[in-house]
């Protein structure tokens, strides 16, 4: 048997959505992207969601819109990949890396409170809603409180996300911006793809013009607008080429309609896992810091300890013997050439992180696996660990 680490869930409503867009002759951003546009506004219940060409995308229009500039520094987990800190390379600002909780992998507003009073170059900060559990954000000492105390802005980083829930709501519903992910093999996909989300007027009207050149209306609106003055438009800002074309679009507004139904099949399958692992000598499972429900389960990542009958790199290689497909999520930052070299970063300054990435490995879940499927790499998983 194959299982790899991720298969497609998709059907027929992607396919009549895709040949509809092709027979109407408009591929770029158009209606399709409006539509997704307004599914997500409507799911965080935020006044603006702004379709972008991927989730890095809305991460770099993020940064600009909120002015972070050269001399300025961005908060960052160390452990998540790197499209979370290159963005902020992008318009010349610097990254300061955080560790974070050993038992959640999100940040802890303890440290994040502590890393702003020491250093006032500080301007925003990227939460990671790792694995896709929601960081602590409401509540007194939440990091909404935190950022709030010390005029930092706030961007989240929820490629992971969707859909999930906090107490405070669906995540999007609160912070400054959120940025979602359509990646191949996010819990929803358009084969590429981002969407912003934010009630910030300021922000909104920034990455509306950034997104697509700097220009001052974008291509649907002179498209449907008045035939006359169509060719009219005035260039703002040296801005980027990164709008949702429909072709894309069309795929994920199918896959919204099914991202409730792909969660729970995920959290499922997430179920029986922690029932199989729970009691295995040596394997640390990651703990819920929010209930079950409100996770989007887009990864399960085990832990293998000094107590586990095999290394992860071992485990990983025996899994692929057996036709499984694994995954690390991720070689922190902190110990990629560029981030470490660049910033002189040490291994002994992120304890958590470390002694996470050592050991973990994330195993396939997603909506398209079967019983049997579920059922094998549960019994191979035992067969090495047990
Ligand atoms: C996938 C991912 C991104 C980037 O998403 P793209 O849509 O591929 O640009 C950013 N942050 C995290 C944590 C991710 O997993």
């Amino acid at each position: 048997m194959k299982v790899p680490f991720f298969r497609l869930s998709s059907g027929k409503e992607e396919i009549e959505n895709v040949t509809s867009v092709i027979n109407s002759g408009w591929l770029t951003t158009g209606k399709w992207a409006r539509e997704l546009e307004s599914n997500f506004a409507d799911h965080c219940g935020v006044k603006h969601a702004l379709a972008v060409n991927s989730c890095t995308a809305a991460l770099h229009l993020s940064v600009e819109a909120l002015g972070i500039g050269p001399g300025d520094k961005v908060l960052v987990p160390s452990l998540t990949f790197t499209a979370s800190a290159e963005v902020i390379r992008y318009v010349g600002a610097d990254p300061v890396f955080l560790d974070v909780d050993p038992e959640t992998l999100l940040l802890r507003p303890d440290d994040v409170d502590r890393a702003f009073s020491k250093d006032d170059q500080i301007k925003a900060m990227i939460v990671v809603h790792f694995g896709g559990q929601s960081a602590q954000l409401d509540g007194v000492n939440g990091l909404l409180n935190v950022s709030k105390k010390h005029g930092v802005r706030i961007i989240q980083d929820a490629a992971h996300a969707f859909p999930a829930e906090d107490t405070y709501g669906p995540v999007g519903s609160v912070g400054d911006i959120t940025c979602f992910s359509f990646y191949a093999n996010k819990t929803i996909t358009s084969g590429e793809g981002g969407m912003l989300v934010t009630n910030d007027e300021d922000v909104a009207h920034r990455v509306k013009l950034m997104r697509l050149h700097g220009i001052d209306r974008d291509v649907w609106d002179r498209f449907v607008g008045s035939r006359a003055s169509s060719w009219v438009y005035d260039v703002k800002a040296p801005g980027f080429k990164y709008n949702m074309p429909d072709l894309n679009a069309a795929v994920a507004v199918a896959q919204f309609r099914k991202a409730g139904r792909f969660r729970d099949q995920r959290a499922a399958i997430v179920n029986h896992y922690r029932e199989a692992f729970c009691s295995l000598s040596g394997v640390r499972l990651l703990h819920s810091r929010v209930p079950d429900k409100s996770h989007s389960h887009h990864l399960f990542p085990i832990v293998l300890g000094d107590g586990s009958k095999c290394s992860r790199d071992e485990f990983i290689e025996a899994m692929a013997e057996k036709g499984i497909g694994t995954s690390v999520h991720y070689r922190p930052l902190h110990r990629m050439t560029y981030y470490r070299n660049r910033y002189r970063l040490d291994e002994r300054d992120f304890p958590n992180t470390e002694s996470y990435w050592k050991g973990c490995v994330s195993l396939p879940v997603y909506p398209a696996m079967s019983q049997a499927e579920l059922e094998y790499v549960i019994r191979n998983v035992k067969e090495l660990l047990a």
